[in-house]
């Protein structure tokens, strides 16, 4: 099947753009897979993963922080508040971010603290996993990097 497009663009900077095969995001009622050509569609994304499928293969695993999409026209465009490719992520920085956001969730302080907490929990948990989904990738063999 020929390939759509797929943007990934924030307030500071374009984070993905390319043709794939398949894109799957974490929709606000579990994940939403894209195919080419798919029907119209405007809808929120949740904080979590994105997967692109390009050639046949896995290509990219991004971390979003929530956002909208919209598929027109065999054309993908996601608007996120925060985004990152798996190889962009500093695992330091998410882990002190979780480490935090976790404390903050066991003090109780307001429900709007709370919720800024949880929110942030959510971005964390997401890097995470996309870092983590960085270091279970084989490596390429030699002379194919
Ligand atoms: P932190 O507390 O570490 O800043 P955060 O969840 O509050 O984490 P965001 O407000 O979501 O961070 O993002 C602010 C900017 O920093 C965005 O441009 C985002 O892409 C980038 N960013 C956040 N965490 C990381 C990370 N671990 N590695 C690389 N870039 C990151």
């Amino acid at each position: 099947m020929a390939p759509m497009r797929l943007e990934i663009i924030t307030a500071e900077r374009v984070v993905y753009s390319d043709d794939v095969d398949l894109l799957v995001a974490p929709g606000m009622e579990g994940e939403l897979g894209i195919l080419p050509h798919h029907a119209p569609l405007m809808t929120m994304i949740a904080p979590g993963e994105i997967t692109v499928r390009k050639e046949g293969e896995e290509d990219s695993y991004l971390a979003i922080s929530g956002g909208f999409l919209e598929v027109m026209a065999n054309h993908v465009t996601i608007l996120a508040d925060a985004a990152e490719r798996s190889d962009e992520i500093d695992e330091a920085r998410v882990r002190e971010a979780l480490r935090r956001a976790e404390e903050r969730i066991n003090m109780r302080a307001s429900d709007m603290d709370l919720q800024r907490a949880v929110a942030a929990l959510q971005r964390s948990q997401a890097r995470l996993r996309v870092v983590q989904r960085r270091r279970a990738r084989p490596s390429p063999p030699p002379g194919q990097s």
